[in-house]
This record gives C-alpha cells, structure tokens and sequence, in this order.
C-alpha cells in the first residue's frame, strides 16, 4: 500500500479508473494516502464481491398433532383452533396462518441479581405481535442474550395471540364498520388500569405512546383511552391491553 502516495495527478483522469485497471488502494485520486477503513474507489470492483448473506429463514419442521394438521392445510384459519380450545404451542402455526403479523419490540430491561457467585445480569424484553386486523399478542422472554431474549419474547408473543371482537360503539358515529371497540372496556395489569372508550370515525387513537402502538398493532383506529397507576411499567401496562381487548367479548 506504500506505493498509493506516489501515484501521479496525471493519473487520476477518469478514464483510467475502469473497473479492470485500478489496484487496490489507487484510488485514482491522486490525493495522497488513501482514506482507511472506506474502501478506495474501484477496489470493491478488483475483489469478487462476496454474496450477501440472506436473512436466515428458519423452516418450520411442526411437531404437534395441530401443526402437523395445519402444515398439511386441513386447518386454514386460526379462528378454528381458537374456538376448538385446542392449545396452540408452537409459534409456527401462528406464523402460518397469519403471515401478515408484524411484531415489535415494547420494551427492554435489565435484571440484575446478586447470586454465591457474584452478581449476575440477564435481559429481558417484550415483544407485541398483531396484524393490524383484530388479532394482538404480548409476549416475555429473559435470556443471558439480549437478541436471545428477544427471540423468546416474540415466539411467546406469537403463542398469546388472541382475536379482538372489533366494532363501532360510538354513538356519535353508529356505523357499522370495525374500527373501534364495540363498547366501553376496562382491563387491569398489575397496578395498571386502562379503559377504551369507543369514538367516531377520523378520531384517531387517544393514547399514550406505547399504548398507541399496542392497539395500534391490534388493529384500531378510532379510540379514547384512560389510563391509570404506573403506565411506564410495560409488563402491567400490556397486561391491562390485553385484559381490554379480552373484555370486548364479554358482553353481546
Ligand atoms: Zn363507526
């Protein structure tokens, strides 16, 4: 690489960087010594480009009776399932039959133990997973990993995933389109409690942040919400989500 400060301003016309020609560290700039750590001009041209890695896509190998039954299509929807009781334990099957769910990470922390052999951290995340049309699921997981936990988190969330009875219950706007609650719901976690309240059309979510997100995620549009007790604890506050959208079955 010495020889780069050498190189000539002659040398640096444009003509002579042709993908063919330049060594590695020519740079044809003829500017003094070439910039390390970003690869001079033309040098990712004179190597062989190495593939991009693809996402590693992990094939679903079912184990279960019900996977097995879903894998091979003679169950196609998750309602199936959900209203034979059967439980659902492996996240492939929900991947399945709702390919278009979106998970997102809601929260992390870290938990840090004194143990006999000093002090030990651990991560732990939760991970909401919906498709934006009725279903929503919250999911923990804690691992030694931070990417681990996370993993763990979602795969649970995958498991917890339940059906939203949507609706209009908002007596300013009686449509009868699913954009709402059907009624007024309250749901508790921890010292959390939240209530949705149906609202019209082109209202928007009235909600906190990450409260937002999750029904969001859930797949309403038009709500009010109320919350109470210490919101910022995410593992209360998911809770009392889910013990909402849970409620919007109790009654008719
Ligand atoms: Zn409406």
């Amino acid at each position: 690489m010495s020889q780069t400060a050498q190189s000539k301003p002659g040398q640096s016309k444009p003509g002579q960087s042709k993908p063919g020609q330049s060594k590695p560290g020519q740079g044809g700039r003829g500017r003094g010594p070439p910039i390390y750590g970003r690869g001079p001009p033309g040098a990712a041209d004179a190597r062989p480009r190495r593939p991009r890695r693809e996402p590693e896509v992990e094939v679903w190998v079912p184990k279960t009776i019900l996977g097995k039954k879903v894998d091979s299509g003679e169950i196609t929807s998750i309602e199936e399932i959900l209203e034979s009781g059967l439980r659902i334990q492996e996240s492939g099957i929900i991947k399945k039959l709702l390919p278009d769910l979106k998970s997102e990470v809601v929260d992390v922390g870290i938990i840090q133990k004194m143990t006999s052999n000093g002090q030990s951290t651990r991560f732990k995340a939760i991970v909401a997973a919906g498709n934006e049309n009725g279903y929503l699921g919250i999911g923990q997981g804690k691992s030694k990993q931070m990417r681990i936990a996370i993993e763990k988190a979602t795969s649970q969330a995958f498991l917890n995933i339940q059906p939203i009875k949507m609706g209009c219950g908002s007596w300013e706007c009686r449509c009868d389109q699913h954009h709402s609650v059907p009624f007024k719901v309250r749901g508790k976690g921890g010292s959390v409690t939240i209530e949705i309240i149906p609202g019209p059309r082109g209202l928007g979510l009235v909600a906190g942040g990450k409260i937002k997100r999750l029904l969001e995620l859930a797949g309403l549009k038009d709500a009010w919400t109320t919350a109470k007790g210490s919101t910022p604890t995410m593992t209360s506050t998911s809770k009392a989500v889910l013990d909402c959208l849970r409620q919007t079955f109790s009654q008719g």
